[in-house]
């Protein structure tokens, strides 16, 4: 049975070869990006049920969902909700209750006389109306096991995917952190420990899963998330001196940015020529430019990034441009085309779709320096595109682009480093950024192009449905083009992608004729993404039906409404940018935010902060009062620079910390080095030559 059994568990270990997974699980956690034993253990609860209050049996009421201790006192078969199991009753001094099971075998691991701890849901039989559990989480009390984990105490509780209950994931976490083979070297040194009161490594990671009380899971990611941050600043600063090669100078006076300023179609806002010479500043110089921008959606970031882009052609080398999804670089790769048309600069689009011999001619053109300007996804840092002279990047809607990214970029650019330009529509606090980035610059665009059509933003019940559709056809019939964005389901693309099409369906039957609909997803082949967004831009679509694909930079400017659906499942940045599809004419546009009946209060905040404000700023700030500081257990899977477990805004202590022990150490290396307490990892960090471990 036992085959390759590895004699010892490493954090790299992949994670098939854990007690419980084998190689059909292990599909299961790719789709989670879980490949390895790290990501397992770093997989940090979404929350926590605290089951450690026990309900006496007499006081269960339907529907509620309780902890009850109690003795095994009758085993037998049982048919109930119309179906033949068996049940086991406990009884403890105030009453009796029976657990339910519908495969009769489960009740074989039971003996008269067990105590049993059991959670769950309790329900109710609707003959007699006594309440009772349904396969309940539960425990026998003495027998050692994973059950022993899930009733009577702190449950960690992960995001629930398709086919990875959150139970199965707990289970082989527990297995692992319970394999004696497993080993989890130390990060942090006695020292810094000691000093903020953290765990050890693996204690943390032990306490993270399951703790005894939420202060413990409360210490527990504290440790983490201070590893997670110290590690990081000793990234970024160890070598950056060493390793910090010169930038090409670009001088920002020439031909084709004169041209290129003199036929806009527009004047540019204040705020854009204030960039414009902040950026020309900067990549006149040996020093790489490292800048953010920041900008809320619609205040014409596209252009400055084009700007730059130029700048680097006319000094005569490459400049890239990426974006985070295909979409967005297809785009780009038009609008680039459409400023440039007469600009005689040879722009190229890599892109997943096109063909072997294709790609190979493009690669080609790039190494040889053909290829002036560059476009694709984040792609391109990943695959084996070779430039001739690279000289500046742009990344487009991406904060999170991290160091590892930069650092791969900067292995792609030869002797000089390029001059870098991150933007977003996601305001980041000035002080956090700085936390972040040290050395960066911030530009910010605080001011959207005049003539701007005014936003109206409305939250309709879905009972209304079909009236706001039959407004929609009125609108689309006076010349409106339109969005519907399918609900979000999390971490779940394929359930996305069926909600987007049966949408779809549906209006095709019920649409009217002068109604012409295309449908957008991430699974459509390229061609027909990319002809579909075509005939969108040329209306030969008047309404568009997508997922959250087109929620980043899709600029459709004469788009005017966007409907969007089971609007409380989307977070309020979000909802925020794809709002900020509409808008970018002098045409009034409608955003419609479809909601169903019952939902959370602070989806109702979120909500109703988007019908009163069309300001980024304003809605970052209420979306963190609205979640608030107290959420610590919530914690994403995707926060800021692809962190695992830190936040940026609510571990701000913790990451002020990290960095000021971090960069003390870069500072006295050689002393540290000689202390033997200072972790293994640590050593190897820094007397390696990797700047930039991933
Ligand atoms: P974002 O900042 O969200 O990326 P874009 O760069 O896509 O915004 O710009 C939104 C729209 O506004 C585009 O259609 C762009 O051509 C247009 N635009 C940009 N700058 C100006 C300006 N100064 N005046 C008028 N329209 C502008
Ligand atoms: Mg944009």
């Amino acid at each position: 049975m036992d085959k390759q059994k590895p004699s010892e568990i490493t954090l790299d270990t992949p994670i098939q070869y854990v007690k419980g997974v084998g190689p059909q699980r292990a599909q299961l956690f790719r789709k989670i990006d879980v490949e390895t034993v790290y990501d397992l253990l770093y997989l940090a609860p979404r929350r926590y049920e605290d089951r450690t209050k026990i309900t006496k049996i007499s006081e269960l009421t339907p529907n509620i969902y309780a902890t009850v201790r109690g003795f095994v006192s009758l085993i037998g078969p049982r048919k109930l909700i119309g179906k033949n199991g068996a049940s086991v009753v406990i009884e403890d001094s105030s009453g009796w209750v029976e657990i339910f099971f519908t495969i009769p075998e489960m009740v074989k691991k039971f003996s008269i006389g067990d105590e049993v701890i059991a959670s769950g849901r309790i329900s109710q039989d609707r003959y007699s109306g006594r309440p009772f559990f349904i396969h309940p989480e539960y425990a026998i009390v003495g027998k050692k096991g994973v059950e022993e984990l899930v009733a009577g105490t702190i449950v960690p509780i992960y995001t629930q995917t398709e086919s990875l209950d959150t139970r199965l994931v707990r289970k082989i976490i527990y297995n692992v952190l319970n394999d004696s083979r497993l080993r989890v070297p130390e990060t942090l040194p006695e020292y810094m420990r000691e000093r903020y009161y953290l765990y050890s490594r693996r204690e943390a990671l032990k306490k993270l899963h399951f703790p005894e009380n939420l202060d413990e899971a409360q210490k527990a990611r504290n440790t983490l998330v201070f590893e997670e941050a110290f590690y990081f600043f000793i990234k970024i600063n160890w070598k950056k001196e060493q390793s910090l090669k010169e930038a090409h100078v670009l001088k920002p006076n020439g031909e084709i940015t004169r041209k290129f300023l003199q036929t806009l179609p527009f004047q540019l806002t204040k705020s854009q020529r204030k960039v414009i010479a902040e950026i020309s500043q900067d990549l006149s110089s040996t020093k790489a430019m490292h800048r953010l921008l920041q900008g809320d959606v619609g205040s014409g970031k596209t252009i400055i990034a084009i700007y730059s882009l130029l700048v680097a052609v006319q000094n005569g080398f490459q400049a890239c441009l990426m974006a985070p999804t295909e979409p967005l670089a297809e785009q780009h790769y038009i609008v680039l085309n459409e400023f440039l048309a007469h600009l005689n600069i040879n722009t190229v689009l890599l892109s997943r779709s096109i063909t072997r011999k294709k790609r190979e001619e493009l690669l080609e053109s790039i190494r040889k320096g053909d290829a002036q300007i560059i476009v694709g996804t984040h792609a391109i840092i990943q695959e084996n595109v070779i430039f001739k002279n690279l000289a500046l990047s742009v990344v487009d809607e991406q904060h999170r682009f991290g160091v590892v990214q930069r650092g791969k970029l900067l292995e792609k650019s030869g002797e000089h480093t390029p001059h870098f330009l991150v933007m977003t529509a996601t305001p980041i606090p000035r002080t956090l950024a700085l936390t972040f980035y040290g050395d960066l610059s911030i530009s910010i665009l605080d001011e959207k192009p005049a003539n701007r059509g005014k936003i109206v933003t409305a939250v309709r019940s879905e009972e209304k449905r079909k009236e706001i559709y039959k407004w929609l056809f009125d609108k689309i019939k006076e010349g409106h083009k339109a969005y519907i964005i399918a609900p979000m389901i999390e971490r779940s693309e394929s359930l996305e992608i069926k909600a987007c099409e049966e949408i779809y369906r549906n209006l095709l039957e019920v649409a009217p004729e002068y109604v012409k609909i295309g449908i957008m997803h991430g699974r459509l082949p390229t061609e027909q993404k990319k002809e579909t967004m075509v005939k969108f831009r040329t209306s030969e679509f008047n309404l568009l039906v997508a997922t959250t694909v087109i929620e980043v930079g899709i600029d459709v400017p004469d788009a005017t409404i966007i409907i969007i659906e089971h609007a409380e499942r989307f977070g309020l940045a979000q909802l925020h940018q794809l709002r900020g599809r509409v808008g970018r004419s002098e045409r009034k546009s409608y955003c419609i935010l479809i909601r169903s009946k019952n939902i959370s209060e602070d989806a109702q905040l979120r909500l109703e902060a988007l019908e009163k404000s069309n300001d980024g700023f304003y809605l970052a700030e209420a979306d963190l009062e609205i979640r608030g500081p107290g959420e610590f257990l919530g914690t994403k899977q995707h926060g800021f620079g692809g962190f695992r477990i830190l936040h940026l805004r609510k571990d701000k202590e913790i990451i002020e910390q990290s960095k000021i022990e971090a960069l003390k150490l870069i500072n006295n290396k050689d002393k540290i080095l000689n202390i033997k307490e200072i972790s293994e990892n640590l050593r190897t960090l820094l007397e390696g030559d990797e700047v930039y471990v991933a």
